[in-house]
């Protein structure tokens, strides 16, 4: 669309991390001009005072597929929580309970600022996730969940994961004019071969794709991929030619020094789950070491059953705290942790270019604050501000590709919250039958 957005407070996250107070110019899906007084260049106008304008933040380790099964698998460590809990769920998956799963997961994150995702996808009935993102206009990545190792419920045949992936990749890669990618998406370490890592490797050459997968969340995972492969799990990427800065790995928690050292060679991206990693109680992954090698580290909320929100903003506040017992007070700042729910998701995706900071040029993906509230008066450094006192219920407006997709804290495609929970209850208690 093309419209002025005027008396706005913008924290642009632009190489100068700048904070302005003026006008923004969209013209179709990109920002055109930001000044503080752009007149009237001929296009509808919306006055935005008092409020903050920021990029769209960006979440880059959700599962939609489990959001369904929020509340239902607490107090568990990572591999009791997946096999006895999460791969039982996931494998009952219908394709409209899928569909209502990723209807609740986009509901929250759109309404909670988030424009782009990196999303773990499903075994099975992919095409409804892939559906629902299109048809929730928000911007991002998923991928069919691959497994033919082990012995999970919904393990393949490697040559068929493959296939069905490159069908996958054919029919969504680009898809809804460029807003969703294909990210492939080998589960972790554990439930796959050597071969299809290697078919994820010549995929991921052949398509430009990003590799998205799990790493290192757990000691008990450690010890088993330590004792099958004889490498530790970032050692073993290494090993198999998949380190690259198209690869994103969720967690990484317990690494060795030389871990770190490849994390930084290889230009690895790491995707931290606060709140997950607290809730399995797996551990505290060594963020502050990261971001001062520069590692890229961007921020996710995992799953709902490991968190039990998709809510960036208390992720943020998470990532924020939780190091500084460890590491100092001053190891990890707010400034620090807003630049990974923006600019460094944004390379983390590869879209560093395009998303992630406010800009002409850039997708006009955008997330406006009300922060006119007392929880988050007065008010000295806004930044501050948006990561330790703000909250996802200040979010009033989105835009994605320049396009309005929450409006007055409203997603545009999920305008009646009652009848998507029951739908949930609904399907969520039909697949507990059926698998627990
Ligand atoms: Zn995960």
């Amino acid at each position: 669309m093309n419209i002025l957005l005027t008396n706005a407070t913008i924290v642009t996250q632009n190489p100068g991390r700048e904070v302005l107070h003026g006008d923004l110019l969209i013209k179709e899906n990109k920002i055109i001009e930001i000044g503080p007084s752009l007149g009237n260049p001929g296009v509808p106008e919306m006055d935005l005072s008092g409020l903050t304008v920021i990029p769209g933040l960006i979440q880059t380790h959700v599962h939609l597929c489990q959001t369904l099964f929020r509340n239902l698998a607490d107090d568990l460590e990572l591999l009791d929580w997946l096999t006895r809990y999460i791969w039982p769920l996931e494998n009952h998956h219908t394709p409209e309970s899928l569909g209502v799963s990723a209807q609740l997961g986009l509901s929250e994150m759109l309404s909670s600022g988030v424009t782009t995702i990196l999303d773990m996808g499903a075994g099975r009935h992919m095409e409804m996730v892939f559906r629902e993102m299109e048809r929730s206009g928000v911007r991002g990545f998923s991928g069919k969940v691959m497994m033919d190792a082990g012995d999970q419920l919904y393990r393949e045949e490697t040559g068929e994961v493959l296939a069905s992936t490159e069908a996958l990749i054919q029919k969504w890669h680009g898809a809804a004019g460029g807003r969703i990618g294909y990210a492939l998406a080998p589960r972790f370490v554990l439930t796959c071969s050597p071969e299809l890592w290697a078919g994820v490797a010549d995929l991921a050459r052949k398509y430009d794709l990003i590799i998205h997968t799990h790493s290192s969340e757990n000691r008990t995972e450690l010890a088993i991929v330590k004792e099958q492969t004889g490498y530790s799990n970032v050692e073993f990427f290494v090993q198999e030619g998949l380190a690259s800065p198209k690869l994103c790995l969720a967690h990484c928690i317990w690494l060795t020094d030389q871990e770190f050292e490849y994390l930084r060679e290889y230009g690895i991206n790491v995707l931290h789950c606060p709140a997950a990693n607290l809730k399995l109680g797996s551990g505290y992954a060594n963020i502050p070491r990261m971001l001062k090698m520069g590692v890229n580290v961007s921020l996710g909320s995992d799953g709902a059953p490991c968190n039990n929100n998709m809510d960036i903003f208390m992720d943020m506040r998470l990532a924020a705290l939780i190091h500084k017992p460890n590491h100092g007070v001053a190891s990890i700042k707010a400034q620090d942790v807003l630049d990974m729910a923006t600019v460094f998701g944004a390379k983390t995706l590869g879209m560093e270019h395009q998303i992630g900071s406010i800009e002409p040029g850039k997708f006009a993906d955008l997330t406006i604050l009300d922060l006119n509230k007392v929880h988050a008066n007065p008010v000295d450094n806004v930044v501050s501000q948006i990561v330790y006192s703000a909250q996802s219920r200040d979010v009033r407006h989105v835009m994605v590709d320049g396009e309005w997709v929450v409006r007055e804290g409203i997603p545009r495609a999920y305008p009646d919250p009652s009848s998507l929970i029951a739908a949930a209850r609904r399907v969520c208690a039909e697949i507990e039958q059926a698998s627990l």
